[in-house]
């Protein structure tokens, strides 16, 4: 831990002990609508690497914690509950939180699911429709794993670390990767995964078929990544809500109109049809919009559509627009923080 982040944690618990907290939270959020976003829900307990990039994820404990604590001291609502308010001009109690996911990951049905269950928390689930039932991860976590899988056993398949090393230098990542520390390992991947975001989708194609050519053993991930339909059928039985994320996760922002429109509208139906409900609330991927996008999304039908900006809402926020708070294990790895993180009190990250 760092000089910085040592003096946040001292910070952050004597605020949490000496009861300031709900003090600066009754000020702070006095007319604001705060809507927090969670990713995935992981195990904690396995020591194989979740591949996900730092932001996606809590652990269990943390986020049983957490949901113990926003019982404890916040009013919470489901977003729909939030948008009908609005809609009728009505104005949501103070300290009104709300708990969104995005993504659909199968962590979230396994792991969090019995947690929202336990402590009545009327939660939304963002889901990509063609990312039900698929499995595979998205491109980030599947360029991950594929190359750690690739380099994990130093002792084996000397070939195909050669054949790698060949394919990294084409994309000008040269240097050797027979003897990488864990950590020289985490950086290489992460700087593979900022190089691929900025190219095109055919290249990233061609790239993660190249490395799944060369580690045929691990071309499929573990486990089934994405909650299939009828894990999404339980939890809406139990009151959990889904809204659309898209059809394929796809940043709405560099594909043409007719595909976006496909996207919006798509999923709806995809949705709609599983579930045999209306589905009003749309949150964008990687929180990518602009006004024609969201003029889309409100002809389409929704109600509502979230963001990934982070912050918290007035009460007459644009509901095309609507921020949310990012929680994962490096902002809110313990209660004090996750408060603070709540709050949006030592705001960096
Ligand atoms: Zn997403």
């Amino acid at each position: 831990m760092n000089a910085k982040k040592a003096a946040k944690a001292v910070l952050a618990s004597v605020l949490f002990q000496t009861k300031l907290i709900p003090l600066l939270q009754h000020f702070r959020l006095k007319d604001k609508i705060t809507i927090l976003l969670y990713h995935r829900v992981v195990d904690g307990t396995s020591r194989l690497p979740d591949y996900s990039p730092d932001g996606m994820t809590v652990t269990k404990r943390e986020f049983e914690q957490q949901m113990a604590y926003l019982k404890a001291r916040y009013r919470l609502m489901s977003l729909a509950d939030f948008v009908s308010y609005r809609l009728q001009g009505r104005r949501p109690p103070p300290g009104t939180c709300i708990v969104t996911f995005d993504d659909g990951w199968a962590s979230v049905y396994q792991n969090a699911f019995p947690i929202l269950i336990k402590y009545h928390i009327p939660a939304t689930v963002f889901i990509a429709p063609a990312q039900i039932e698929n499995r595979k991860w998205f491109w980030e976590e599947r360029l991950r794993f594929l190359i750690a899988g690739i380099l994990a056993d130093p002792h084996k398949n000397a070939a195909d670390r050669e054949a790698l090393t060949a394919l990294l230098a084409e994309e000008g990542f040269k240097g050797d990767n027979n003897r990488l520390l864990p950590g020289e390992l985490a950086l290489l991947l992460d700087r593979l995964v900022v190089y691929f975001r900025t190219r095109p989708q055919a290249m990233r194609r061609g790239f993660i078929a190249a490395l799944e050519a060369i580690g045929r053993a691990g071309t499929r991930a573990p486990v089934n990544p994405f909650m299939n339909w009828d894990q999404v059928r339980e939890m809406a039985a139990h009151g959990v809500g889904f809204g659309s994320h898209s059809l394929t996760h796809r940043n709405l922002l560099t594909c043409d109109i007719a595909t976006a429109h496909t996207e919006i509208h798509v999923s709806k139906r995809q949705i709609e049809t599983q579930l045999q409900k209306a589905v009003t609330l749309f949150a964008f991927p990687y929180g990518k919009q602009n006004e024609e996008i969201r003029r889309l999304v409100q002809d389409a039908g929704y109600r509502a559509a979230a963001l990934t900006v982070r912050g918290h809402n007035d009460v007459h926020a644009d509901l095309f627009a609507l921020k949310r708070i990012n929680i994962h294990s490096q902002v809110a790895a313990t209660v004090p923080f996750y408060a603070c993180r709540i709050l949006k009190l030592f705001d960096k990250y």
